[in-house]
């Protein structure tokens, strides 16, 4: 008789562990998610275009292969904000914008 006592209390805590792992970690999870504990990586200050592959500088490169490790490369997957691709070489962007503050 005392066996059995024993192995439903040992059943119950066995099944008390479990339960509070699963709800304490989903708990978790959604305090973390909510407090933005692993925030979404920011882009970091603009930089010039490299290669995804070897982190060689793209600037003036043409077909879209880097000049370096000859790594086909799109510009969806490189950093253009300091770039553009006129259709057949990715060169330095022109600062437009600083133009126009300048003649206004
Ligand atoms: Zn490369």
């Amino acid at each position: 008789m005392a066996g059995l006592a024993l192995l439903i209390w040992l059943v119950l805590i066995i099944a008390a562990v479990i339960l509070t792992a699963v709800i304490g970690t989903r708990w978790l999870a959604r305090l973390l998610q909510e407090i933005d504990f692993w925030p979404e990586p920011s882009p970091g200050p603009a930089g010039p275009p490299t290669c995804p592959g070897c982190s060689y500088s793209l600037y003036y490169a043409t077909d879209r292969r880097c000049p370096e490790c000859g790594r086909h490369f799109d510009v969806k997957e490189v950093d253009m904000r300091l770039a553009e691709w006129d259709g057949n070489i990715l060169r330095p962007r022109e600062p437009q914008n600083m133009d126009q503050q300048a003649r206004s």
